[in-house]
Protein backbone atom coordinates (compact mmCIF):
# COMPACT_ATOMS: atom_id res chain seq x y z
CA UNK A 1 0.00 0.00 0.00
CA UNK A 2 2.64 2.38 1.18
CA UNK A 3 4.72 1.59 -2.28
CA UNK A 4 1.62 2.01 -4.35
CA UNK A 5 1.29 5.55 -2.43
CA UNK A 6 4.76 6.21 -3.46
CA UNK A 7 4.38 5.53 -6.88
CA UNK A 8 1.55 7.29 -7.62
CA UNK A 9 3.15 10.51 -6.19
CA UNK A 10 6.29 10.00 -8.09
CA UNK A 11 3.61 9.46 -11.48
CA UNK A 12 1.71 12.38 -10.26
CA UNK A 13 4.86 14.76 -9.93
CA UNK A 14 6.58 13.54 -13.08
CA UNK A 15 3.21 13.95 -14.94
CA UNK A 16 2.97 17.61 -13.95
CA UNK A 17 6.26 18.41 -14.51
CA UNK A 18 6.01 17.24 -18.73
CA UNK A 19 2.82 18.93 -18.73
CA UNK A 20 4.53 22.31 -17.63
CA UNK A 21 7.36 21.57 -20.15
CA UNK A 22 4.57 21.05 -23.14
CA UNK A 23 2.89 24.35 -22.31
CA UNK A 24 6.49 25.91 -22.11
CA UNK A 25 7.22 24.77 -25.75
CA UNK A 26 3.82 25.75 -27.05
CA UNK A 27 4.82 29.07 -26.24
CA UNK A 28 8.28 28.89 -27.96
CA UNK A 29 8.41 31.30 -31.23
CA UNK A 30 10.55 29.92 -33.77
CA UNK A 31 12.74 32.95 -34.79
CA UNK A 32 13.97 33.61 -38.52
CA UNK A 33 16.19 35.85 -39.72
CA UNK A 34 15.60 37.52 -43.09
CA UNK A 35 18.74 38.63 -45.28
CA UNK A 36 18.24 41.65 -47.70
CA UNK A 37 15.28 41.16 -50.36
CA UNK A 38 13.41 42.68 -53.26
CA UNK A 39 9.64 42.41 -53.45
CA UNK A 40 9.07 43.42 -57.22
CA UNK A 41 5.32 44.74 -58.41
CA UNK A 42 5.10 42.67 -62.01
CA UNK A 43 5.47 46.36 -64.01
CA UNK A 44 8.66 46.66 -62.43
CA UNK A 45 9.55 42.81 -63.24
CA UNK A 46 9.04 43.47 -66.76
CA UNK A 47 11.22 46.70 -66.46
CA UNK A 48 14.38 44.49 -64.87
CA UNK A 49 13.95 41.65 -66.83
CA UNK A 50 11.84 41.68 -69.40
CA UNK A 51 8.18 41.40 -70.69
CA UNK A 52 6.29 38.07 -69.03
CA UNK A 53 9.91 36.87 -67.79
CA UNK A 54 9.37 33.74 -65.67
CA UNK A 55 11.20 33.47 -62.66
CA UNK A 56 12.59 30.80 -61.51
CA UNK A 57 11.60 29.61 -57.91
CA UNK A 58 14.38 27.82 -55.73
CA UNK A 59 12.92 27.85 -52.14
CA UNK A 60 10.01 28.00 -50.60
CA UNK A 61 9.90 30.15 -47.30
CA UNK A 62 7.85 29.56 -43.90
CA UNK A 63 4.90 31.68 -45.10
CA UNK A 64 2.90 29.89 -46.98
CA UNK A 65 2.81 31.05 -50.95
CA UNK A 66 6.27 33.05 -50.28
CA UNK A 67 9.27 31.43 -52.03
CA UNK A 68 12.87 33.14 -53.02
CA UNK A 69 13.61 33.34 -56.78
CA UNK A 70 17.36 32.35 -58.68
CA UNK A 71 17.12 36.20 -59.97
CA UNK A 72 19.23 38.43 -57.82
CA UNK A 73 19.23 42.03 -58.82
CA UNK A 74 22.14 44.92 -57.79
CA UNK A 75 21.27 48.22 -55.76
CA UNK A 76 23.20 51.28 -56.12
CA UNK A 77 23.30 53.76 -53.64
CA UNK A 78 24.58 57.06 -53.17
CA UNK A 79 27.77 55.73 -50.88
CA UNK A 80 27.98 52.82 -52.38
CA UNK A 81 26.84 49.01 -54.48
CA UNK A 82 25.14 45.61 -52.75
CA UNK A 83 24.71 42.98 -55.22
CA UNK A 84 23.19 39.85 -55.58
CA UNK A 85 20.17 40.99 -53.55
CA UNK A 86 17.41 38.26 -54.09
CA UNK A 87 14.14 38.36 -55.34
CA UNK A 88 11.05 37.27 -53.33
CA UNK A 89 7.90 36.16 -54.81
CA UNK A 90 5.38 36.25 -55.66
CA UNK A 91 4.33 39.67 -57.22
CA UNK A 92 3.06 42.46 -54.94
CA UNK A 93 1.43 45.62 -55.47
CA UNK A 94 4.29 47.70 -55.19
CA UNK A 95 8.00 47.39 -54.97
CA UNK A 96 9.74 47.00 -51.67
CA UNK A 97 13.33 46.68 -50.64
CA UNK A 98 14.09 45.33 -47.33
CA UNK A 99 17.65 45.87 -45.58
CA UNK A 100 19.37 46.44 -42.39
CA UNK A 101 20.50 48.84 -40.83
CA UNK A 102 23.67 48.45 -41.41
CA UNK A 103 23.11 48.01 -45.60
CA UNK A 104 20.98 51.14 -45.41
CA UNK A 105 24.65 53.13 -43.97
CA UNK A 106 26.69 50.74 -47.03
CA UNK A 107 24.66 52.36 -49.70
CA UNK A 108 23.85 55.66 -48.08
CA UNK A 109 20.08 55.84 -47.96
CA UNK A 110 18.49 56.80 -44.87
CA UNK A 111 17.52 54.11 -42.64
CA UNK A 112 13.36 54.14 -42.34
CA UNK A 113 11.38 51.68 -40.22
CA UNK A 114 8.48 50.48 -41.37
CA UNK A 115 6.08 47.55 -41.43
CA UNK A 116 5.99 45.91 -44.87
CA UNK A 117 3.80 47.42 -47.22
CA UNK A 118 4.18 51.04 -45.44
CA UNK A 119 6.50 52.26 -48.37
CA UNK A 120 4.77 55.80 -48.63
CA UNK A 121 7.75 58.72 -48.33
CA UNK A 122 10.58 56.22 -48.28
CA UNK A 123 13.88 56.44 -50.19
CA UNK A 124 14.26 55.48 -53.28
CA UNK A 125 17.31 53.22 -55.29
CA UNK A 126 19.04 52.70 -58.15
CA UNK A 127 17.94 49.15 -59.13
CA UNK A 128 19.42 46.99 -61.84
CA UNK A 129 19.81 43.17 -63.44
CA UNK A 130 22.49 43.70 -66.22
CA UNK A 131 22.18 46.64 -68.53
CA UNK A 132 18.12 46.50 -67.48
CA UNK A 133 17.67 49.37 -64.31
CA UNK A 134 14.96 50.97 -62.31
CA UNK A 135 14.95 54.25 -60.41
CA UNK A 136 12.69 52.92 -58.01
CA UNK A 137 11.31 56.41 -56.45
CA UNK A 138 10.29 54.81 -53.05
CA UNK A 139 10.33 51.30 -51.63
CA UNK A 140 13.72 50.71 -49.20
CA UNK A 141 12.68 50.05 -45.78
CA UNK A 142 14.28 48.50 -42.66
CA UNK A 143 11.13 46.43 -41.79
CA UNK A 144 9.91 46.37 -38.24
CA UNK A 145 10.22 42.93 -36.45
CA UNK A 146 7.61 41.09 -36.19
CA UNK A 147 5.11 38.04 -35.50
CA UNK A 148 3.43 35.84 -38.02
CA UNK A 149 0.85 33.49 -36.64
CA UNK A 150 -2.06 31.45 -37.06
CA UNK A 151 -5.39 32.15 -35.34
CA UNK A 152 -5.11 29.30 -33.27
CA UNK A 153 -1.67 30.35 -32.01
CA UNK A 154 -2.92 33.81 -31.41
CA UNK A 155 -6.05 32.22 -28.86
CA UNK A 156 -3.00 30.14 -27.57
CA UNK A 157 -1.00 33.49 -26.65
CA UNK A 158 -4.01 35.26 -26.00
CA UNK A 159 -2.70 37.91 -28.49
CA UNK A 160 -4.57 39.90 -31.18
CA UNK A 161 -3.37 40.75 -34.89
CA UNK A 162 -1.71 44.23 -34.53
CA UNK A 163 -0.52 43.80 -30.91
CA UNK A 164 2.46 45.04 -29.72
CA UNK A 165 4.15 42.49 -27.57
CA UNK A 166 7.64 42.55 -26.16
CA UNK A 167 10.06 39.33 -27.47
CA UNK A 168 12.99 38.04 -25.19
CA UNK A 169 15.13 35.87 -27.33
CA UNK A 170 16.17 32.91 -25.27
CA UNK A 171 18.87 30.42 -25.95
CA UNK A 172 21.13 32.98 -27.19
CA UNK A 173 24.78 33.87 -25.76
CA UNK A 174 23.57 37.57 -25.47
CA UNK A 175 19.64 37.09 -24.65
CA UNK A 176 17.78 40.88 -26.08
CA UNK A 177 14.34 41.85 -25.27
CA UNK A 178 12.79 43.55 -28.64
CA UNK A 179 9.31 46.08 -27.60
CA UNK A 180 7.20 46.78 -29.93
CA UNK A 181 7.19 43.85 -31.96
CA UNK A 182 4.00 43.87 -34.16
CA UNK A 183 1.72 40.82 -33.84
CA UNK A 184 -0.14 39.61 -37.45
CA UNK A 185 -2.70 37.10 -37.30
CA UNK A 186 -4.01 35.38 -40.43
CA UNK A 187 -4.34 31.77 -41.38
CA UNK A 188 -2.40 32.01 -44.43
CA UNK A 189 0.35 32.60 -42.19
CA UNK A 190 2.86 29.91 -39.83
CA UNK A 191 3.96 30.53 -36.46
CA UNK A 192 7.70 32.63 -36.97
CA UNK A 193 9.24 36.04 -35.86
CA UNK A 194 10.67 37.77 -38.23
CA UNK A 195 14.13 40.11 -37.56
CA UNK A 196 16.85 41.10 -39.69
CA UNK A 197 20.27 40.36 -39.91
CA UNK A 198 21.49 43.18 -37.64
CA UNK A 199 19.20 42.28 -34.89
CA UNK A 200 19.80 38.36 -35.08
CA UNK A 201 23.59 39.67 -35.10
CA UNK A 202 23.04 41.30 -31.79
CA UNK A 203 21.69 38.55 -29.91
CA UNK A 204 24.09 35.84 -31.36
CA UNK A 205 21.00 34.14 -32.61
CA UNK A 206 21.62 30.26 -33.48
CA UNK A 207 19.27 27.18 -34.31
CA UNK A 208 18.82 26.66 -30.67
CA UNK A 209 17.36 30.28 -30.35
CA UNK A 210 13.90 30.60 -29.46
CA UNK A 211 11.18 34.04 -28.84
CA UNK A 212 9.01 34.40 -25.67
CA UNK A 213 6.18 36.58 -24.89
CA UNK A 214 7.90 39.19 -22.15
CA UNK A 215 5.72 40.49 -19.90
ZN1 LIG B 1 7.57 38.36 -42.04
Amino acid sequence: MEIDKIVKLVKDAVEKELNQKDNENLKRIPIEASGRHIHLSEEDAEILFGERYQFNKVKDLSQPGQYACKERVRLIGPKGIIEGVVVLGPFRGSTQVELSVTDTRILGVTPVLRESGSTKDTPGILITNGDRYLKLKEGVIVAKNHIHMTEEDSRRLNLKDKDKVKVKICGSLRPIIFEDVVVRVSDRFSLNMHIDYDEANACFLTKDSYGEIYE
